[in-house]
C-alpha cells in the first residue's frame, strides 16, 4: 500500500486537551518519570473495519475508550502492541529508534493474531503525529525519553470466535527515565520449568498480550523465589534458554564470542536485540544465533568460559542478569554487575539514541518533523 492509499486520513486530525497537565505537574513527572506510570496529554486512535479499512486517523485527549462489552479484546485475547522510544537531542531534535522495525513487527504480530495489518507508513505517521502533540512530554535529561506503546485491539461486538470484522489501533505515550531500580547491579532469574510462555507453532514470536498474561504466574513464582524475573526455557524439553521475563537473552564468553538463541518462533525478536548483535559484530566480537542449554550455561559458568550474561529490551535497553536461580542449584555469572562486553554495548546503544554516539547504522528516524500539530 503506497502513502496516497490513505491520503483521506493523513495528516491526523487533531483535537487538542483543553485541560492538559500544568507545566509544573508536567515538570514534576519528568523531573521523577520511572516507567509506564503517568501518561502524556494526548493519544492518537485509527479505526479499522473490513469494508472501509483504515479511517478517521486523529489525535485527541487520552483518556478511556468506549468499548462494547462484547468486544473481541475482552473474550478471545485479540491484541497486539509495540515499544518503542523517543528522544531528545541536544538540539532539540526529536529522534524515534529503529521505529521501522516496530511497524514491520506488529504487522507480522498481527498477522498471527488475524488482525489487520497496519501499513508501516501509516504507523509511522501516527508516531508523528503523536510526537509532535505531546513534544513537551520528550524529556531533556540525557537518557530519559518518551515511551510510545503502540496497540492494536479486535473491537467489533460479537461473541462467535472468528477474526475480528473492526478494529481500533492506538498510541499513549509515557515518559520513561534511564535507569531503573536493579539495572546497574543486575537482576537474578527463576528457571521456570512447570509453566511455559510459548510453544512451538504459538504466539511466542507476536508482541501480543497473551503471551504476558502466560507469564504472569511464572513471575510470581520467580518472586517466592527471591528472583526479579522468570526464564523461559523450551516448553518441551525445559533444556534451551528462551526468555528472561520479556526481554531477549544474551551469553558472553571469556574468548569475546556473543552467543543468543535464536528466533525460531518462540522468541520475541526485539529490536533491541537486533542492535546489540549488529553493535557486538561492529565491535569485532564474534556473533552466534544459536541454541544455548541450561547445561551448558551451568558448565561454563563454572569452567570459566562464560564471562557475562546479560538481557535486552527498550524499556530498560540492558540489564545484567547476576546468577539463574533453579530448583536445584545456583548458577552465579562470573563477571557481577554490568560487565566490559555488555557496559561497551550499552554505551554505544545508549550514545546513538540519545545523538552522542554517531548513527553509523542509520537508526535514528525525526519524529514529529514538519507537523503542526
Ligand atoms: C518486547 C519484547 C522483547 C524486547 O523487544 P524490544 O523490541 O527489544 O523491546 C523481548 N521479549 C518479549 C517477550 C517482548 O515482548
Amino acid at each position: 500500500m503506497t502513502a496516497s492509499d490513505h491520503t483521506d486520513i493523513l495528516p491526523f486530525r487533531l483535537v487538542r486537551n483543553d485541560s492538559p497537565a500544568s507545566p509544573a505537574q508536567r515538570a514534576e513527572v519528568l523531573g521523577q518519570p520511572s516507567f509506564g506510570q503517568h501518561f502524556s496529554d494526548h493519544m492518537v486512535l485509527i479505526e479499522w473495519d473490513r469494508e472501509r479499512g483504515w479511517h478517521d486517523g486523529r489525535v485527541e485527549p487520552i483518556g478511556p475508550l468506549p468499548l462494547h462489552p462484547a468486544a473481541g479484546v475482552l473474550h478471545y485475547g485479540q491484541e497486539v502492541f509495540e515499544g518503542l522510544k523517543i528522544y531528545r537531542h541536544g538540539n532539540g531534535r526529536l529522534v524515534a529508534f529503529r521505529p521501522e522495525l516496530n511497524a514491520a513487527r506488529i504487522q507480522r504480530s498481527a498477522h498471527r493474531l488475524a488482525l489487520p495489518e497496519i501499513p508501516a507508513d501509516l504507523f509511522l505517521g501516527a508516531v508523528d503525529a503523536l510526537a509532535a502533540a505531546d513534544a513537551d512530554w520528550v524529556p531533556t535529561r540525557h537518557g530519559d525519553s518518551l515511551y510510545l506503546r503502540p496497540f492494536l485491539v479486535a473491537t467489533e461486538a460479537f461473541l462467535g470466535v472468528r477474526p475480528t470484522n473492526q478494529a481500533l489501533f492506538g498510541i499513549i505515550a509515557s515518559p520513561a527515565g534511564a535507569y531503573f531500580s536493579g539495572d546497574a547491579e543486575g537482576v537474578s532469574l527463576w528457571l521456570s520449568t512447570d509453566l511455559a510462555r510459548a510453544g512451538r507453532g504459538g504466539t511466542g514470536a507476536a508482541k501480543c498480550g497473551g503471551n504476558y498474561a502466560a507469564s504472569l504466574l511464572a513471575q510470581e513464582e520467580a518472586k517466592e523465589h527471591g528472583c526479579a524475573q522468570v526464564l523461559f526455557t523450551d516448553a518441551e524439553t525445559n533444556t534451551w534458554v528462551e526468555e528472561a521475563g520479556s526481554m531477549n537473552v544474551f551469553f558472553t564468553f571469556a574468548d569475546g564470542t556473543l552467543v543468543t538463541p535464536p528466533a525460531t518462533g518462540t522468541i520475541l525478536e526485539g529490536v533491541t536485540r537486533d542492535s546489540v548483535l549488529a553493535l557486538a559484530a561492529d565491535l569485532g566480537h564474534q556473533v552466534e544465533e544459536r541454541p544455548i542449554g541450561i547445561d551448558e550455561w551451568r558448565s561454563a559458568a563454572s569452567s570459566g568460559e562464560l564471562a557475562e550474561v546479560f538481557a535486552s529490551g527498550t524499556a530498560a535497553v540492558i540489564t545484567p542478569i547476576e546468577c539463574l536461580v533453579t530448583a536445584d542449584d545456583r548458577i552465579v555469572t562470573p563477571t557481577p554487575g554490568l560487565g566490559p562486553v555488555a557496559g561497551r554495548i550499552r554505551e554505544e546503544l545508549v550514545g546513538i539514541q540519545t545523538g552522542m554516539v554517531e548513527d553509523r547504522f542509520g537508526w535514528l528516524r525525526e519524529a514529529g518533523a514538519g507537523r503542526d500539530c
